[in-house]
């Protein structure tokens, strides 16, 4: 639905700046933002989507997200609307993050070629509504996933302070193309986890894959929310011939390293050609495996791996004996070899730091 939008300039000449997200797309009146779902009417700046959703949300299991070190086992209640702040061209959700919202926010429709003038349908809900689902559901966690969250900052926000004092987790599936600003209010707002994708350690990358201009704020995102106490997983989709150097997964092992620390679980996922197919490859087993060996060497305690079948990728260890303590097969648990304290059954190292909620049995 139509609502204010937070977080933008007046401009001259009834244009607006809007600061949700690192594109800080400057709008004239009667147009919308990159994500298409921030439109300038007459000098104002208002968001389409503040309670619509492309369902009434799905259980999910936290893996999925994917989250492996913030809360084993538990259920996320997952939901999504329409519209991104990039483009991407291997984007597997191209059906959602790339439709538009009609300017009342009850509809989308696509301006693809091939798919022009197709309509979808949405579901709109006040945050208070979706407080009640998420209860009724058991979740322990929401997620905020599927297409980009951090377009639907107003809604995030409202969602999260009510969510909050029913002790519910809030998790953001992102792009991590924030700006310091909107960073700051999803913060002290108490957002729980993120999932951050960078997607390539280099702006070329960004550019001509995302239509996006650097990867810079999304290092800065990623930083910025580790240092204020929020558990970050990074994920990297490794594509055939484009990001999927040795070197480039060096520098990004080194850098999740120097900034984020050790600790910070780092999933490598295979692609598979969609949307605009910059590639028409599969990612390989081989690459996949080379990118959790390298991300071994640089010294991350959590590499993983998806989309693929790789055992030791699906499975945590413990950083101190390496022995198994969570096996895992798809979604499921083999094995949990951690103690209530939260340590190695093994070896007695403390996973405090390293494993945030309690391991939940499945
Ligand atoms: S959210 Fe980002 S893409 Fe959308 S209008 Fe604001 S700055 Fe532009
Ligand atoms: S950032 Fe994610 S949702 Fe947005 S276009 Fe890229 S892959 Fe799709």
């Amino acid at each position: 639905m139509k609502f204010k939008a937070r977080l933008w300039d007046k401009l001259d000449d009834d244009k607006v700046k809007c600061h949700v997200c690192a594109n800080e797309c400057v709008i004239i009146s009667g147009k919308k933002g990159i994500c298409r779902t921030r439109k300038n009417f007459n000098g104002e700046l208002y968001t389409l989507i503040y309670g619509s959703l492309i369902s009434s949300g799905s259980l999910d299991p936290i893996e999925k997200k994917p989250l492996y070190n913030f809360w084993p086992g538990a259920t996320a209640y997952s939901i999504a609307s329409i519209g991104c702040s990039f483009r991407c061209q291997n984007c597997q959700n191209w059906s959602i993050s790339q439709a538009n919202p009609t300017d009342n926010g009850k509809d989308g429709y696509y301006d693809l070629n091939e798919y022009e003038n197709r309509k979808m349908s949405l579901i709109e809900m006040t945050p208070e509504q979706l407080v009640k689902k998420v209860i009724k559901s058991k979740a322990k966690t929401l997620a905020f996933t599927y297409n980009e969250p951090l377009i639907w900052h107003e809604w995030i926000l409202d969602v999260t302070k009510l969510l909050k004092k029913e002790d519910i987790k809030i998790i953001l599936v992102t792009n991590g193309y924030s700006t310091p600003g909107a960073s700051k209010e999803l913060i002290e707002i108490g957002i729980s986890a993120v999932n951050i994708d960078i997607k390539a350690m280099n702006d070329d990358f960004y550019k001509k894959i995302c239509g996006a201009k650097s990867v810079q704020p999304v290092l800065d995102t990623a930083k910025r929310f580790k240092s204020n106490g929020i558990h970050i997983e990074i994920t990297n989709l490794i594509i055939p011939n484009i990001n999927d150097s040795k070197e480039e997964i060096e520098m990004l092992c080194n850098w999740v390293v120097e900034n984020l620390g050790k600790n910070t679980p780092t999933h490598f996922s295979a692609y598979h050609p969609d949307f605009k197919t910059p590639s028409m490859k599969r990612t390989p087993f081989e690459t996949l495996d080379m990118a959790y060996q390298i991300a071994k060497k640089a010294g991350l305690y959590f590499p993983y791996v998806g989309n693929i079948r790789h055992e030791k990728g699906s499975n945590t260890y413990c950083p101190n004996c390496n022995s198994l303590l969570i096996g895992r097969s798809g979604y499921s648990f083999t094995k949990i070899n951690i103690s209530k304290e939260k340590k190695c059954l093994n070896c007695e190292y403390s996973l405090k730091n390293d494993i945030i909620g309690e391991v939940n049995k499945k």
